[in-house]
């Protein structure tokens, strides 16, 4: 079965068409600048990368043009469109609604769309493509994966917020959660790396890219994570300020005269690493700048390293205690500088990191020596062959 992944934000398309029996991708690629100018990058299996800049008014139109890429007769990785069984779309919020993936039809948009209260800049988005793939792929099944379903088996003490209890009767104000389709990936691929049941193991997924979380999975079971009712709360992220005492925000936006967008933009966008070294959200830069004495840099990381120990400390009392902990996506995957400073704060759990182990980036690898009481092992995500087979779990 051929599946086309498609993860659609507001001005971009990411696709890849993966073959679900050999997992292997045939083509992938992104659509940028859709309804500004507009370029698609389309790379074939084995073939070079071809970028070309053309008018994309919607999403329709990039669909279209992925489309037409895959089956262009000397690029093209298919023959025609009907070699397309399925497609599988990354939805963010599934709110309390969706605990599982789910086949799309109307009720099912309808659904998601109730949910764009709590997603604003996601859930419409994701929506325009699952539209735009409608309209041109007719009759072949949709898929929807949530960022937010496997975090539902959280419990109440997780979930709730200290607030008073009508707003989440009311608003359904609570903790969701994201990036579940990584946790879930990476935690039952960890359980296959070490050869245990799923269901046997207490895991910590740190999710480190530029939007970071972490998450508890205990018996192959989200019990708690750092993301909250937004991205927002948790760690310390590129951009993102992470967990904030909401009095610092009244404040700062007294101070700065901000009105509540204004200062949700400052949390969201000026925060994080890149607002507390004053130069960068991406941490090669940040490790750069940090060997050559800066030392707002070298700060910036060591918030960020010490806010993830700390939520690791925490979820190893959450499900008391911890078999294995995982390092996963951007930074988590390649920059063995924050995952030495990570795990220096973890000696109480008789964690012992293998040095040369941890020079690798981007491949599997047991990061922890045989005498270390937990696990910890480099397990790169990979979210499109998870909604890959999800897809095809759903439409089989
Ligand atoms: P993601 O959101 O998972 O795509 O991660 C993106 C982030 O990963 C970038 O902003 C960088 O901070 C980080 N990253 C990517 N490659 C490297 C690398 N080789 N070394 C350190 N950090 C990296």
């Amino acid at each position: 079965m051929n599946v086309l992944v498609i993860n659609c934000g507001s001005s971009s398309l990411k696709y890849q068409v993966i073959h679900s029996e050999s997992e292997e991708v045939l083509a992938k690629g992104i659509c940028e600048r859709i309804g500004i100018d507009g370029r698609i990058v389309y790379q074939p299996k084995g073939g070079e990368k071809e970028i070309t800049e053309s008018p994309m008014p919607t999403h329709t139109e990039a669909v279209k043009m992925v489309l037409d890429a895959l089956i262009h007769p000397v690029t093209g990785v298919l023959k025609s469109l009907d070699e397309i069984d399925a497609v599988g779309h990354r939805l963010v919020h599934g709110g309390e609604k969706f605990a599982a993936s789910v086949l799309i039809d109307e009720e099912v948009i309808a659904a998601v769309e109730e949910c764009s209260d709590l997603a604003p800049l996601h859930n419409p988005a994701n929506l325009i493509g699952v539209r735009a793939c409608q309209e041109v792929l007719k009759g072949v099944p949709m898929v929807g994966v949530f960022d937010t379903a496997f975090h539902q088996t959280m419990p109440m003490e997780a979930y709730l917020y200290g607030i008073p209890y009508e707003y989440y009767e009311k608003y359904k104000v609570r903790k969701y959660g994201f990036h579940g389709t990584s946790h879930s990936y990476v935690s039952k691929r960890a359980a296959e790396i070490l050869d245990k049941p799923y269901e046997s193991l207490k895991t910590i997924v740190c999710h480190l890219g530029n939007g970071a979380s972490v998450c508890a999975v205990k018996g192959g079971k989200s019990i708690d994570t750092s993301m909250g009712l937004s991205p927002l709360e948790g760690l310390v992220m590129g951009t993102r300020s992470g967990d904030i005492d909401p009095s610092a925000v009244e404040y700062i936006a007294k101070k700065e005269n901000l009105d509540m967008e204004g200062i949700m933009k400052v949390l969201n966008k000026d925060s994080g690493v890149y607002g507390l070294s004053g130069l960068s959200s991406d941490f090669r830069d940040l490790d750069s700048a940090a060997q050559e004495g800066n030392e707002r840099a070298k700060t910036a990381r060591d918030v960020f390293c010490y806010r993830v120990a700390k939520y690791i400390g925490s979820y190893a009392a959450a499900m008391n205690g911890v078999d294995v902990i995982c390092f996963t996506a951007g930074v988590g995957e390649n920059d063995g500088r924050v995952r030495e400073s990570i795990c220096s704060y973890l000696g109480f759990l008789g964690i012992e990191i293998d040095s040369e182990a941890n020079k690798k980036r981007g491949e599997e690898t047991t990061l922890s020596t045989q005498d270390s009481k937990v696990a910890v092992l480099l397990v790169p995500t990979d979210e499109e062959l998870a909604i890959c087979r999800e897809t095809v779990a759903i439409v089989s």
